[in-house]
């Protein structure tokens, strides 16, 4: 088996869209190695002329999944890469790959809780694995997602977070839509505060094992307004997606 951090080429076995900016892509991989969720693949393009493009793309399924991962991509205006993958790349195709990365960004079901997850943007795509782990191991500790987006369409993976809510006593999610809420919207509507955090935070307490990943700016800010309200900064863990984007 390869080391993780060698190139291997992956195929994509499937492409599909979760909004009309999100879109996952399922890839086979000859050397698949075990990830924990959190974790990284890096992805390479080579054009014609030896021109390289490389970037990170979080794992979005779960470690219980063998031989494939999926990645959701945000095609980005402009995006080298994230363009080239939403309107070039198609199943069938091959890329290259390397992967699972990251040891900090990462939750297993034996690590804990509770756990407070927040997300702007794309940003929810490590913390899904974290979700999709935490329901195939049959963790029932408690877990609560704040999840900010622009608008409800903007949401990637609603119908799955609904269904997993369900079904799962333990976890619970807190949408805000920052732009424009649709008729009727009960959930959050601004940006996140230290008010919106006191809210989500209080039933778990001081110490919750704590994830935040987005745009820079929201992950500064939550992490920021977590300390403000009392919370252990050293159970804050944070993955800083790209300059602005996501929900800002
Ligand atoms: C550890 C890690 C995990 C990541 N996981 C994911 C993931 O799961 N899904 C995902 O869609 N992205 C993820 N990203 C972001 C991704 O790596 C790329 O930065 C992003 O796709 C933009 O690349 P691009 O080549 O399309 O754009 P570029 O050509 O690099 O940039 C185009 C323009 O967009 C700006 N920009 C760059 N990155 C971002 C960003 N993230 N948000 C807003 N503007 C940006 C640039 O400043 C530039 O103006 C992750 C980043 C890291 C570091």
């Amino acid at each position: 088996m390869k080391r993780p951090l060698e190139w291997q080429i992956a195929t994509v076995k499937a492409a599909k869209p979760e909004t009309s900016k999100a879109k996952t892509f399922t890839l086979t991989l000859p050397d698949w190695t075990p990830h924990r969720a959190g974790q990284h693949y890096d992805i390479r393009l080579t054009a014609p002329d030896g021109y390289q493009a490389q970037r990170s793309y979080s794992i979005a399924s779960e470690p219980e999944r063998t031989g494939e991962i999926d990645v959701t991509i945000e095609r980005l205006e402009d995006g080298e890469v994230s363009s080239y993958m939403h309107d070039v790349v198609v199943p069938g195709d091959q890329i290259e790959v390397r992967g699972p990365i990251g040891g900090y960004f990462v939750w297993e079901a034996g690590t804990g809780g509770p756990l407070l997850l927040i997300a702007g943007g794309s940003g929810v795509v490590p913390l899904m694995a974290m979700i999709r782990h935490r329901a195939e191991a049959g963790s029932t500790i408690p877990t609560r997602l704040l999840y900010s987006s622009r608008t409800r369409e903007d949401v990637i993976y609603w119908d799955e977070l609904e269904k997993l809510r369900a079904a799962d006593t333990g976890l619970e999610i807190f949408h805000t839509l920052t732009r424009a809420q649709p008729p009727g919207w009960t959930g959050y509507a601004r940006r996140i505060d230290d008010q919106m955090l006191s809210e989500v935070v209080k039933p778990l307490g001081k110490s919750p094992k704590t994830f935040i990943c987005g745009p820079t700016l929201l992950v500064e800010a939550a992490a920021n307004g977590l300390v403000q309200i009392g919370v252990k900064s050293g159970q804050i863990r944070t993955e800083r997606f790209g300059p602005s984007g996501g929900a800002s």
